[in-house]
């Protein structure tokens, strides 16, 4: 299963907001398997939101959107979601009932728009917050609070199934230029995936189906290298 991410906020453009929805979301599907082939941010503005969204769901199988959901004047999430599969958003019942039967709310107590929805879409129940989620057409849009985009998530994971990868890491204390020969070696040798990733030093995170493949390889590499040993190695 191959998705995209967008994550919608003017603030995250601005470098107000750190973009850790992305990043949680990127390591929650890549430990169910999924590949994630884009994450892109864009403002709050109803065009840009379509485009991207309309642009991804056709080359994917799942586009998830965080971001600019709710009542407030800037949220237009929904609007541009709507747009991109040429819908316009209307009061959702199963929002509006969800809210007032378990959210504690009564119906004269929201502001105008919080059940909005892209019309025809399946609603999501926000546990932690008011403004409710979305499923419409392979399209996910939940809330941009991280506390309420995570519970929304775990709701929903089960649509995001597959092949899941075993890693594990090699950190290694020489400079990367002169671990080129043997990544050349070891990608001939072993079917693995191989990341390199240099810092004060580098950390080389293999990648593959067999975790006893992969662990092979793993030796291999650290017999033939100056290897950090305290460095925790599972990822
Ligand atoms: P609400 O219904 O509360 O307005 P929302 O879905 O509209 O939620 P935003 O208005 O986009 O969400 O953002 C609410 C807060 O969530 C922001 O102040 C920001 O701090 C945080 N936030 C939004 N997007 C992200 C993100 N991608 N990563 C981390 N935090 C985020
Ligand atoms: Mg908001």
């Amino acid at each position: 299963m191959h998705v995209a991410i967008v994550t919608v906020g003017d603030e995250l453009l601005s470098g107000d907001t750190t973009n850790t929805n992305a990043t949680w979301l990127c390591a929650r599907l890549d430990e169910r398997g999924v590949i994630v082939e884009r994450v892109t941010t864009v403002p709050d503005r109803i065009e840009d939101i379509s485009r991207v969204v309309n642009e991804y769901r056709a080359d994917y199988d799942a586009v998830i959107v965080t971001g600019g959901v709710g009542p407030t004047h800037d949220d237009v999430t929904m609007d541009g979601v709507a747009a991109a599969i040429g819908r316009t958003t209307a009061p959702n019942e199963a929002a509006l009932s969800w809210l007032t039967e378990h959210g504690g709310y009564s119906a004269d107590d929201l502001t105008e728009g919080t059940t909005d929805l892209p019309a025809g879409a399946e609603m999501i129940p926000n546990d932690v917050g008011v403004a409710p989620g979305a499923i419409v057409e392979d399209i996910y849009v939940l809330p941009g609070v991280p506390a309420e985009m995570k519970a929304m998530f775990e709701r929903i994971e089960g649509h995001f199934e597959g092949k899941p990868t075993y890693s594990t890491v090699v950190a290694i204390d020489e400079p990367e230029s002169t671990l080129l020969d043997r990544f050349t070696a070891l990608r001939e040798q072993f079917p693995v995936g191989v990341g390199s990733y240099p810092g004060e030093h580098v950390r080389v995170k293999l990648t593959g189906a067999d975790p006893e493949v992969v662990e092979a390889a793993a030796a291999w590499l650290a017999e033939r290298s100056d290897v950090l040993e305290d460095e925790p190695t599972e990822e």
